[in-house]
């Protein structure tokens, strides 16, 4: 690269800050704007469960940003249970498959402040500013390349939702996180515990640090409608928490074992919410014409039941800056913008196929595979570790004939 390059970022969460950090680490002149500061982040409410893969954790050490590597518990496996549908106080499928490489969460209420202070001390210019489109027009007339990194953020819409990538128009699952201390470890290595309770939702839970040190991060996935969608009425932390153990007492009673010493990190360590998964197209018109990229969740929008959105952003961030740094002193145009998108969707298809699919009733051949991984630890394994590379689990995790072409091949 010759003269110095200007790259703007709408948004500082974890596609926004990593890519921000890594262009500043090459020479880039960037400039992320913002709408919370360090403090707002800091003390405010919790925001994902952010459990993060190897593949994902090894592009934030690419580009210096672990600095919890140490102290943040490691979750080593995933541990599969379906309760019996006769009687909840027996399991139907169990398995454990260990992670080749450990995962790890840490609470980006710690994360994004200490990064927006990294961003900052290698040179990049923080604006904090609840950004519309006048402001994006401004930017992006001073800019070589203007991001939209934004979230859940209603400039998102700046975006069109792409129909054929986006089958759901309706939240799929009422969401609930609630931090805690106290949970009884499990016995032998840590895991996110993933139980899926057919017609009434999903709980996961898997160690992580909060600021008050190691906590475990319970995730509760209510199928709208059912039982599990039970958070409206919710209106205090401590209720919040009342109706985290009255989910589990009804329908895990092997978790609700662990939890009988639980109290809440914070008042703030809760959150309940829905949102419809959307995938929107990749580049935004301005009004002016000027186009702008769209990066992490606010063009690749999933459920959280696979845990993937962090991963994404993580890996969204680290293909578009691949691209810049290819890119050279060629024009960030609208074949720039799409062949970036296409590099990272060639990838994010199978996660969003995959979080999909799980998001309805398990087909006959995705019942076979989870229930075939009790006897074949091999394929719990290769499950396992499928949640850092989703699209190992293709095709054999869609295709009904490649499942039992696997399943044969694991037999013989
Ligand atoms: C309940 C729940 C559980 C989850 N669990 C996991 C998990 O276990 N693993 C996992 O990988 N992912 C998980 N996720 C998803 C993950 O947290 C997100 O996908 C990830 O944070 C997305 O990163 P991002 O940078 O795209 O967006 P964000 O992290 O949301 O960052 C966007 C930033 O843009 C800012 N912003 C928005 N609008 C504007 C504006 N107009 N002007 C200026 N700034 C603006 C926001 O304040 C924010 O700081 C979970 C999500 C939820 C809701």
């Amino acid at each position: 690269m010759t003269g110095k390059r200007k790259i703007t970022i709408l948004g500082g969460g974890q596609a926004g800050l990593q890519l921000g950090c890594g262009l500043l680490r090459h020479g880039y002149d960037v400039t992320i704007v913002q709408n919370r500061t360090a403090d707002d982040v800091r003390s405010g409410r919790v925001m994902s469960s952010q459990c993060m893969f190897d593949s994902a954790l090894r592009n934030e050490r690419d580009v210096g940003l672990d600095f919890w590597g140490a102290e943040c518990p490691t979750v080593d496996s995933i541990n599969f249970v379906v309760p019996s549908p006769e009687r909840a106080s027996e399991k139907l499928i169990a398995w454990n498959g260990l992670l080749e490489r450990p995962a790890q969460s840490v609470d980006q209420r710690m994360k994004i402040p200490v990064w927006m202070g990294e961003f900052e001390r290698r040179g990049g210019i923080l604006e904090i500013r609840d950004a519309g489109i006048g402001d994006l027009e401004i930017h992006a007339a001073a800019s070589d390349l203007t991001i939209v990194a934004a979230g859940k953020g209603d400039i998102g819409r700046l975006f069109e939702r792409d129909a054929e990538k986006s089958p759901f128009d309706k939240p799929q699952r009422a969401l609930a996180l609630t931090y805690v201390h106290g949970m009884t470890p499990r016995p032998d290595h840590s895991a996110v515990n993933f139980n899926l309770i057919p017609g009434v939702g999903e709980y996961f839970v898997f160690p992580a640090l909060t600021h008050s040190g190691p906590c475990e991060i319970m995730v509760f996935e209510g199928i709208p409608g059912g039982p599990m969608d039970c958070w409206k009425d919710v209106a205090t932390p401590s209720e919040h928490l009342a109706r985290s153990k009255w989910i589990l007492d009804t329908f895990l009673p092997w978790e609700a074992e662990r939890c009988r010493a639980v109290e809440l990190t914070d008042a703030n360590g809760i959150l309940a919410g829905a949102f419809p998964p959307t995938v929107r197209k990749p580049i935004g018109r301005l009004p002016s014409g000027r186009l702008v990229l769209g990066l992490g969740d606010a063009v690749c929008l999933n459920d959280p039941i696979t845990g993937q959105g962090s991963n994404n952003a993580s890996k969204a961030a680290r293909i578009t800056m691949d691209a810049i740094l290819a890119h050279g002193d060629r024009p960030f145009d609208g074949n720039f913008m799409q062949a970036t998108f296409g590099a990272y969707w060639n990838y994010a298809r199978f996660v969003v196929g995959w979080t999909n699919a799980l998001l309805q009733p398990p087909p006959p051949h995705v019942l076979s595979l989870m229930g075939s991984a009790q006897a074949f630890p091999a394929l719990a394994k290769r499950i396992a570790n499928g949640f850092d590379n989703p699209p190992d689990l293709f095709p054999w995790f869609a295709v009904p004939e490649e499942a039992e072409r696997y399943l044969q091949q694991l037999a013989a």
